[in-house]
């Protein structure tokens, strides 16, 4: 006897219960080597056969076994050749006219009368099967969208009451929704970021594990959150509680569309102007390599130097800048004292220099008033033009010299000086967390503000220089002496 092997999947059918074409293809490979089979032509079609009459290449086949070239059919499972009475009835036919002689599955032979009835029943269950499910399944699912109840499983932050009973806020979970959505519609966060921010808070999947990136996107872009339930396209109201408004959601799903074509061109080069090699002084560049992969590594502008041969990854490069930042981050306890101290000292400085203030107001008052007399006395003719020029000479230079010293005062408002201090050192105690939770601007902005540049050696960062505002920040946390913390507040220029 001679046999076809046919094959099929369509891409409506389930993928995880239907094998691929390939897995088809073996098996039946495998059961004619076992059984000494002779096959003469492999038929693979990806066409489904719920509906009669849409698969060339199975009526091909039939026409060919009617010419006689084969006799024998090795499928995975009949309903492979048919989900539907029609095309079913064609290969009974075939096998009750003799023209097919067997059908065989690696665990059936069909080739008696008996087994044709069976064959039928199989090709009667499959059909019945396919168009019963999916009539039911849509009817189901329309009429309980109709009612606003949840179909299915619950998403990520709401829990399925009873089965088929709709979604109720998973009481721990659905605050991190809210909080997701809240975090990223203020635009101060990557997906990336979002992900550790929510992790470090306590949020888990049901897994246990750390959402990611994928995962919030997903939950991001899903409306069913913001108290509906879309389904194929359609939108219907769900009586679930919502767990972020429509404005929100609607401002995430702007930002995620904005976020996802710029970000691509600054991204992951945003190490490369504060790295130089340690070894030949020569810039490190950076590049991708696989279309996918940024890597890191030394120009090798001299010619001469073995560090170019190495590639570090961009998270590398991020971990050794995120171990940076953690080293140079000031202990808040010490940084909170002090600045506290630092703010007494300079208030209690503005108090003596608001009492000098006023005595040089009384000063200048004085001065005023004796002019006035002294241009009285003069117009009443009682002093001379000589000694009126004179005296009035000595009064004005006097009163402008308590004029500018009053103006040197008036220039320094310790409040709004205490401010910027005050922002810098919030700054410099959460260095690590701004860089750690940061999307790849504000990194980048960090690194600007802190860093000068830094030497790389065989993966590890061998020396750094930070800007002068920040050049402090390397030793502070090795000592406690207060002079030394007030030198630093002392110092801050007013733009941090
Ligand atoms: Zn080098």
């Amino acid at each position: 006897m001679r046999y076809f092997i046919y094959c099929r999947k369509s891409s409506e059918e389930d993928t995880r219960q239907i094998q691929s074409l390939d897995t088809q293809l073996r098996l039946l490979s495998d059961l004619a080597a076992n059984n000494k089979l002779e096959v003469v032509e492999v038929f693979k079609e990806s066409k489904s056969a719920r509906l009669a009459n849409n698969r060339p290449l199975f009526n091909l086949m039939l026409e060919r076994i009617q010419k006689g070239e084969a006799d024998g059919l090795l499928v995975v499972h009949t309903d492979r050749l048919a989900r539907n009475f029609t095309d079913a009835g064609l290969v009974i036919t075939l096998l009750e006219t003799g023209e097919l002689k067997e059908v065989r599955t690696p665990t059936n032979l069909y080739n008696t009368t008996q087994s044709l009835l069976y064959m039928g029943f199989d090709f009667v269950f499959a059909a019945h099967y396919s168009r019963d499910l999916s009539v039911k399944v849509k009817a189901g699912m329309e009429s309980k969208l109709l009612k606003g109840e949840y179909p299915g499983h619950a998403p990520l932050g709401y829990l399925n009451v009873r089965p088929g009973k709709g979604i109720i806020p998973d009481p721990q979970r659905s605050l991190f929704i809210t909080e997701a959505f809240n975090l990223f519609a203020s635009g101060a966060y990557s997906l990336k970021a979002l992900s550790k921010t929510l992790y470090k808070n306590g949020f888990r999947t049901k897994l246990g594990k750390r959402a990611y990136t994928s995962v919030i996107h997903r939950i991001l872009t899903n409306p069913d959150y913001n108290g509906v339930i879309v389904r194929k396209g359609k939108t219907y109201p769900g009586k679930h509680k919502p767990l972020t408004t429509k404005a929100i959601f609607d401002t995430v799903q702007e930002r995620l569309a904005n976020k996802s074509r710029p970000r691509k061109q600054i991204h992951n080069f945003i190490y490369r102007d504060f790295m130089n090699c340690s070894v030949c002084g020569c810039k490190i560049t950076a590049g991708i390599a696989k279309h996918k992969y940024t890597y890191y590594r030394c120009t090798n502008g001299k010619g001469h130097c073995e560090q170019h041969k190495n590639y570090w990854s961009v998270d590398k490069v991020e971990s050794l800048f995120q171990d940076f930042f953690s080293e140079i981050t000031l202990s808040s306890d010490l940084a909170q004292s002090s600045f506290n101290l630092y703010r007494d000292s300079v208030l209690e400085g503005k108090k003596s220099e608001e009492n000098h203030l006023a005595v040089l107001q009384q000063q200048l008052d004085s001065v005023r008033k004796r002019l006035g007399r002294l241009e009285d006395m003069w117009l009443e003719e009682r002093i001379s033009s000589n000694h009126y020029d004179t005296k009035r000479k000595e009064l004005l230079k006097e009163q402008s010299d308590v004029e500018n010293s009053l103006k040197g005062c008036r220039n320094a408002d310790p409040h709004s000086t205490l401010e910027l201090v005050e922002e810098i050192k919030n700054q410099a105690i959460s260095l690590d967390k701004i860089f750690s939770e940061g999307d790849d601007q504000v990194k980048q902005d960090l690194l600007r503000s802190v860093l000068w540049n830094c030497t790389f050696q065989n993966g590890k960062i061998v020396s750094t220089r930070l800007n002068k505002l920040w050049q402090p920040l390397e030793n502070l946390n090795k000592t406690s002496e207060i002079e030394i913390w007030r030198k630093w507040w002392d110092s801050n220029p007013r733009d941090p």
